[in-house]
């Protein structure tokens, strides 16, 4: 029998999580949340969470040894950094323009559609749903907004600083904070191209042996996946609060509609008149990692499938994969700063505060540089939102907050897949450009 492909078992998977969930969260609003079943369905819910995050964890797990031994392997192999600038150059400028694209058509929609009016005035429906949810928060969502009103402004202007760690073993334990361990690689990497070549042999045999193995154990932890996948979404689906969905759907679809203009209409627009690649064959390509995006809503987590993906499906060399995705997967976020547009606005739409222009304008670049500094990790975007609402004095911030965050893991997944295959774009672009063979059909694997 022929094996059925690794992206199809993970959709599977998704199907019947959302089917299971479904079925279970009927049951157990038909048993009136009481009874047997009821502790049964919890008990579910409770040791699948374990297993989503034991899967989660093991991806984790190897981020480090991984951007490590890829940096220093990919600038060790080409003896240098010769033409990194330029690479440099086109990377950011793609992230840029990208996460700039996406949050401008956030911003229209949002205004188009207006998800917090009804009948021209603020939705006071929402608004009430807003508070009851922000009371019925448990207390890790409230411990989460205490936290996140601690930060201010300044925290990410210090993410430039967190640049150049003043200790690479606590950067390198910091979750998701991959920024230091990349410029640290760099230099590594940079540094043993100078010393006499003989010494340094061994050195780049062994990083290069590291990074060859570490793809082999992403392997192994991606035929888990299946799994892994299920796990973690049975249990999303059977409480993801839909009462407070039902009021929110509005929202939901401007968010949905917005992601999804941005990931099949301007993204392949870019891959196809830029890039000069078929969008339709980089999305085969990039499947199994948009399908991790999507359940894990982690882009650190999904980094070592997206620079699978990138290099063996797509063809694109080690060098340009090194270099654009774990630091696509730390500063470009197309999907998370379109999201924080979106929902800065709709709250002031709900709390019936008017956005002058200039107020739009300060809101479009707070989204693009914070974006910047928000963690690939689930939910890290509402501080973000937070602090953007409190610095626009958008009144009941922290209510509209904790109310978002108890909804927000179906978004944060869609955000999370637009955010690495805005990464993906960019690694292939960028590669087209240097004159790569990518997206062929005969991919190079793990290309120098
Ligand atoms: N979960 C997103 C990511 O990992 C970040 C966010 O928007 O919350 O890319």
């Amino acid at each position: 029998m022929k094996k059925i492909a690794g992206h199809w078992q993970i959709l599977m998977a998704l199907v019947l999580a959302v089917g299971l969930g479904t079925i279970f969260r009927n049951l157990t609003i038909a048993a009136d949340g009481e009874g047997e079943f009821v502790e049964f369905a919890k008990q579910a819910t409770e040791v699948s969470s374990f297993i989503g995050d034991l899967f989660m964890s093991a991806l984790k797990m190897i981020i480090v040894p991984l951007i490590v031994s890829s940096i220093i392997a990919g600038i060790g192999a080409l003896g240098g950094v010769k033409g990194f600038g330029r690479l440099g150059a086109k990377t950011f400028g793609f992230y840029a323009l990208t996460s700039l694209f996406a949050i401008l058509v956030g911003l229209t929609l949002v205004n188009l559609i207006e998800p917090g009016i009804k009948d021209g005035q603020p939705n006071q429906t929402i608004a009430q749903a807003f508070e009851k949810a922000s009371t019925d928060a448990s207390d890790a969502e409230k411990a989460k907004i205490e936290q996140a009103n601690q930060r201010k402004a300044t925290d990410y202007a210090d993410f430039f600083k967190k640049m150049f760690p003043p200790n690479i073993i606590a950067a390198a334990s910091d979750n998701g904070q991959m920024l230091g361990l990349i410029v640290f690689s760099i230099l590594f990497g940079v540094g043993m191209t100078r010393v006499p070549p003989g010494e340094m042999r061994h050195l780049q045999g062994t990083m290069q042996g590291i990074n060859d193995v570490m793809v082999l154990v992403t392997q192994w932890i991606m035929s888990t996946a299946p799994i892994g996948v299920f796990a973690l979404m049975f249990p999303v689906i059977y409480d993801a609060g839909w009462e407070l969905i039902r009021e929110l759907l509005k929202y939901f679809g401007t968010v949905l509609l917005a992601l999804g203009i941005h990931l099949f209409v301007v993204l392949p627009l870019i891959l196809k008149f830029v890039g000069k690649v078929s969008p339709i064959a980089h999305f085969k390509a990039m499947g199994t990692a948009l399908l991790t995006a999507f359940s894990t809503a982690s882009s650190s987590a999904t980094l070592p499938v997206t620079m699978r993906c990138i290099q063996e499906n797509a063809g694109v060399s080690r060098r340009t994969a090194s270099f654009t995705l774990p630091l696509g997967a730390t500063v470009n976020m197309d999907g998370t700063a379109l999201y924080e547009c979106v929902a800065v606005m709709f709250v002031a739409q709900v709390m019936g505060i008017d956005m002058s222009f200039g107020a739009q304008f300060v809101v479009v670049g707070a989204a693009l540089l914070t974006s910047i500094g928000v963690a690939g990790v689930p939910s890290a975007s509402l501080v973000a939102i937070l602090l953007i609402l409190k610095n626009s004095n958008i009144p009941n911030a922290e209510i509209a907050v904790a109310a978002l965050l108890s909804v927000d893991r179906l978004l944060d997944m869609s955000r999370t897949a637009v955010n690495v295959f805005g990464d993906s774009c960019a690694a292939v672009v960028v590669a087209s450009s240097e004159g790569e063979d990518v997206l062929t059909g005969n991919p190079t694997s793990s290309a120098e």
